[in-house]
């Protein structure tokens, strides 16, 4: 009884939690300043920089008795890195009139309506939003995550049915770090980012996600199984992700 066995799913979107906000610190290299959030973690062993593309900082992590000089003068050494990667990311694309976004891989243009009620709505490669303009980022994000869950939810139904699993619950959210996870009590959580990927990247993390279900490691038994989970072959969206990320991040922002 497929009904019957699906009963328990929940599809919802869940925005980003509020933790511990991080102090800012600047960073003064070759006549620029750089921000710097800095945090501390249980988990840290030892201090960390990483980028955080979706906010467009550099984010310094140290354990929690470490003291913050020490820390900091970690970031001093490596301010040309951190110039650097900054540097590079991609532009912000604001959900704004005339905004070229990816819909599921294929771009498409913003038109906004002020003067029309209603919703949002996709014609040919256009995706037109109704209302004032101060909603239209949250509308149109409202509308792409429920398009996202349309297409990622049957697919994870059909794919963990293939392999006589359930799924307790699927979670769209706004998670930066992940594109997708799934717990040990069989519930999936999903990036909501994922709605400006092509399919067959939607189809390889659904894959993997549901291969957990089974084998919650990535051992080889667990890759044989994403891999036979995969419609197409796994390396081209498994790169296309990876050359993408920071991209995917920018949108909407
Ligand atoms: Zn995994």
């Amino acid at each position: 009884m497929r009904a019957m066995a699906f009963s328990g799913l929940v599809s919802r979107f869940v925005l980003p939690r509020v933790g511990s906000e991080p102090e800012q610190l600047t960073i003064v290299h070759a006549g620029d300043t750089l921000p710097v959030s800095f945090v501390r973690s249980p988990r840290a062993r030892r201090v960390s920089l990483r980028i955080d593309a979706a906010r467009r900082r550099i984010v310094l992590t140290a354990p929690p008795r470490m003291p913050l000089e020490k820390a900091r003068s970690f970031a001093e050494a490596h301010a040309g890195w951190i110039a650097a990667r900054l540097k590079r990311l991609p532009e912000r694309r604001p959900f704004i009139d005339g905004a070229e976004i990816p819909y599921f891989g294929q771009p498409h243009r913003i038109r906004h309506h002020p003067d029309s009620r209603g919703t949002v709505w996709r014609e040919g490669t256009e995706i037109h939003v109704a209302g004032h303009a101060e909603h239209l980022p949250r509308r149109l994000c409202d509308w792409l995550v429920a398009e996202l869950r349309r297409e990622l939810v049957p697919l994870v139904l059909a794919k963990a049915a293939s392999v006589d699993r359930r799924v307790k619950r699927i979670t769209i959210r706004d998670n930066r770090s992940r594109w997708g996870s799934c717990g040990p009590d069989a519930s999936m959580t999903f990036s909501w980012r994922l709605v400006f990927a092509p399919p067959e990247v939607v189809d390889y993390l659904v894959a993997h996600e549901v291969a957990h279900l089974v084998h919650l490691n990535h051992s080889p038994r667990f890759w044989a199984l994403a891999r036979k989970l995969t419609a197409g072959p796994m390396d081209p969206p498994h790169d296309w992700l990876r050359r993408n990320a920071d991209q995917l991040l920018q949108y909407g922002a």
